[in-house]
């Protein structure tokens, strides 16, 4: 039986950075993806900031579709704010990016197969079977280190014995459309709320050139007999009347991995996997790409000193916290279950607070705290309204952690 280093299961971001990175530190690694190409099915927006993209790469014209100027965002009545900082972030190729961060894997000495379909783990004295089907043949190869990168469907982890279920209400579900439409602008993204048609959640226009862009929504703990897809039509429907529609891609973005342990003896579990996507949003790239980085580092030092317990494994836990910041994260999954008990009316509310604060505004940074403290200390009628809708200590809380 083939016996490898480490084995990564699912070739998006998260697994390709971390085959990449195990590579590159000398490790015999495998990369299993299940389609026939890497970047084969991309279900996403595709949008990234620029300071989550340059972490790892530069802003390559090869993979990116429109570089982002400008953010609009919509009260439920269709009233907006605008804000502008130059450069801020992307809308990227991602059939092109996938497949350019698995190059970067294969070029780093990574081994991998496409068609290759994981299917289950055994653990043996300490040693990982790994099955999976290649082009439909069964297979099955050895390892100390299996990484789990299988997406949002996640089966490696369960395999595994990792506990990552996670409520319902930690699930984006994310429908788009890929459009063309005048109303979206090229360099401008466009955010959309309200019960209406993006029901507890947001919807988006990301655009990729030429009124070209993805145009989609994302909605949690729909009510008794609706569809997502509902949504999507009343959505486009209003805002996109008439557009002639190329696409349609649908997922969902789980988050909430910070109350989880996403790694265990001779394990880890990396991007959607680990439910590691930024709670408001759902964007999930920068923490696949973080998450998989930093788990082939650690998982590469750890093979070095033949020691894959869970608790040796646990740097890999500690590290990505510390760069994505697990305070803002923990801040930005309280704000969205705050977000989840708000209705339209209140919505309009934070709206017309939040309007004379932004609208027309060149931000100089994106830092989530100080937006906060500046939104709070400049509208403290904030304040008192998530006191009434999720009670005093989580308004002791927002005080805490903002700095108020
Ligand atoms: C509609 C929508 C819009 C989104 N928009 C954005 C956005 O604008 N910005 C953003 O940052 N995030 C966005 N996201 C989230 C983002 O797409 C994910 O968070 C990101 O792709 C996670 O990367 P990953 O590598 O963990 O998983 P994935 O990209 O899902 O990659 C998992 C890989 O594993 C493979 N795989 C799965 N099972 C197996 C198996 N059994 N054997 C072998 N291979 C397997 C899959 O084929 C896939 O290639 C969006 C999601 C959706 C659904």
């Amino acid at each position: 039986m083939e016996r490898y280093e480490a084995v990564v299961v699912g070739g998006g971001p998260a697994g390709s950075m971390a085959a990449r990175k195990l590579a590159e530190n000398g490790i015999k690694v495998l990369l299993l993806e299940r389609r026939g190409e890497f970047g084969q099915v991309v279900q996403c927006a595709e949008g990234i900031s620029h300071q989550s993209l340059s972490l790892f790469f530069n802003p390559n014209p090869k993979f990116i579709a429109s570089v982002i100027d400008e953010a609009r965002f919509y009260s439920p009545d269709g009233d907006y704010f605008t804000v502008r900082k130059k450069g801020v972030g992307y809308v990227l190729e991602r059939k092109i990016f996938d497949r350019y961060v698995a190059q970067t894997a294969a070029e780093a000495g990574a081994e991998m197969l496409t068609k290759a379909n994981f299917t289950r783990l055994e653990r043996k004295n300490g040693v990982w079977r790994v099955h999976f089907t290649y082009k439909g043949r069964p297979e099955v190869v050895e390892t100390p280190l299996v990484i789990g990168a299988d997406g949002p469907g996640s089966n490696v982890g369960k395999q595994a014995g990792l506990r990552l279920d996670i409520p319902e209400e930690d699930y984006h579900h994310a429908l788009e459309y890929f459009l063309v439409h005048p109303a979206v602008e090229d360099g401008r993204i466009d955010f959309f709320v309200g019960d209406w048609c993006c029901w507890k959640g947001y919807g988006w226009s990301f655009p990729k050139g030429g009124h070209y862009g993805n145009v989609g929504i994302g909605v949690t703990l729909l009510p008794e007999g609706e569809t997502p897809e509902r949504y999507l039509q009343r959505f486009v429907e209003h805002y996109f009347k008439g557009a002639r529609i190329l696409g349609f891609t649908s997922s969902v973005v789980p988050v909430g991995g910070h109350r989880l342990e996403i790694y265990g003896d001779g394990v880890m579990v990396v991007g959607d996997a680990a439910r590691l996507a930024e709670p408001i949003s759902g964007g999930g790239i920068p923490a696949a790409l973080v998450s998989g980085a930093v788990a082939g580092e650690v998982g590469a030092k750890a093979l070095k000193e033949g020691n894959l317990s869970k608790s040796r494994l646990k740097e890999y836990h500690d590290r990505f916290w510390e760069i994505m910041n697990r305070r803002e994260y923990e801040l930005a999954y309280e704000v969205r279950r705050a977000f989840l008990r708000m209705d339209d009316e209140d919505l309009r509310f934070v709206f017309k607070k939040l309007k004379p604060l932004f609208d027309g505004k060149e931000l100089d940074e994106i830092d989530a705290f100080k937006w906060a403290k500046y939104i709070f200390t400049q509208a403290p009628d904030l304040l008192l309204f998530a006191a009434k809708k999720m009670g005093p200590s989580f308004v002791d809380y927002l005080r805490r952690t903002v700095g108020i």
